[in-house]
């Protein structure tokens, strides 16, 4: 400690360095942000391999700050858990979805839409009764749900312990295993749990078009994936070539740049219109 008596910066006592102070801002203003308008959704396509049909869109958070400007979901939502928020976070993020999804019903169009849960949601004891209500209230059938789950979260002891991956299946959505090949689950694992669908995680499928690794990693994914009679996502997907391998390799859906960026509400309906004709 005797940096800061000869005069040096103060680098022991880092108690409120911008960005502690910063986050302790932020967190406290979550939940007016929620109620401003300040935190909204994207929604990203996600299409058939074979057909290139649209099938879905998946569900990003974002955050128009009025002073910092747009800030990433990977730098508030952590936040958000550790303060005990993500819960109100994740049921906003679900009513816009949702929302958005019986608007497509109202128009005959029976799209699915895919919500990202944090682990720390898993192991709320009112989270089935919450997503229940979330679909009964927009009147949207369960099948149309996707969650998202972390490779981490369905490994994690409370949540295997639980009956609460089984207790959200049985209201007949679906259950995706997100970022696939990340963390230390194995397929066998996944033969044990009602998971539908598992997204190959995107540092592989990026790395398909240069590297012959990362395309034999995910060529053995989706056959084991379809061994266990799982359906593959791949997200991540930015060019021609990649597409092309992964769909002779029987990837069942494909997300990424090359389809779409994440679009708001609005250049989404343009996106589908310009798609569908
Ligand atoms: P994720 O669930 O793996 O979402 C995919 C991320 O990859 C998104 O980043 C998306 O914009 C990006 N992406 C999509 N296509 C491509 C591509 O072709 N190339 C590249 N390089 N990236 C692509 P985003 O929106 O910044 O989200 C980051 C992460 O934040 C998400 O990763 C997810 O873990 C988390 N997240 C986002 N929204 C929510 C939410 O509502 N709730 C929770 N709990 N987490 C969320
Ligand atoms: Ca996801
Ligand atoms: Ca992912
Ligand atoms: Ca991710």
């Amino acid at each position: 400690l005797a940096a800061a008596d000869s005069g040096g910066v103060a680098s022991y006592h880092p108690v409120l360095d911008q960005q502690s102070l910063r986050r302790l801002q932020l967190g406290t203003e979550i939940e007016q942000a929620m109620a401003d308008g300040q935190i909204s959704v994207v929604f990203q396509p996600i299409i058939d391999a074979q057909t290139s049909d649209i099938v879905s869109v998946e569900t990003l958070v974002r955050w128009a700050h009025p002073r910092y400007g747009s800030i990433p979901p990977d730098d508030f939502i952590h936040l958000a858990e550790q303060i005990g928020r993500i819960g109100a976070v994740t049921d906003h993020v679900l009513d816009l979805a949702l929302a958005r999804c019986r608007r497509w019903l109202d128009q005959d169009i029976a799209l699915s839409v895919a919500v990202n849960l944090s682990v720390h949601c898993l192991t709320e004891p009112d989270l089935l009764s919450r997503v229940r209500s979330a679909l009964q209230r927009h009147g949207v059938p369960g099948e149309l749900l996707t969650l998202e789950l972390t490779e981490g979260s369905v490994v994690d002891d409370s949540v295997r312990d639980s009956t609460v991956l089984a207790d959200l299946h049985d209201l007949g959505l679906r259950l995706s295993m997100d970022d696939f090949g990340t963390g230390y689950s194995s397929l066998s694992q996944l033969r044990q749990l009602p998971i539908d669908e598992v997204k190959i995680d995107k540092s592989f499928v990026l790395g398909m078009s240069t590297s012959q690794g990362e395309s034999f990693i995910a060529r053995s994914i989706i056959e084991l994936a379809h061994n266990l009679g799982l359906r593959v996502v791949a997200e991540g997907v930015e060019d021609e070539m990649t597409r092309n391998l992964l769909a002779e390799m029987g990837c069942d859906k494909l997300q990424g740049f090359l389809v779409s960026r994440p679009l708001p509400d609005d250049r989404l309906e343009n996106w589908l219109l310009a798609r569908t004709g």
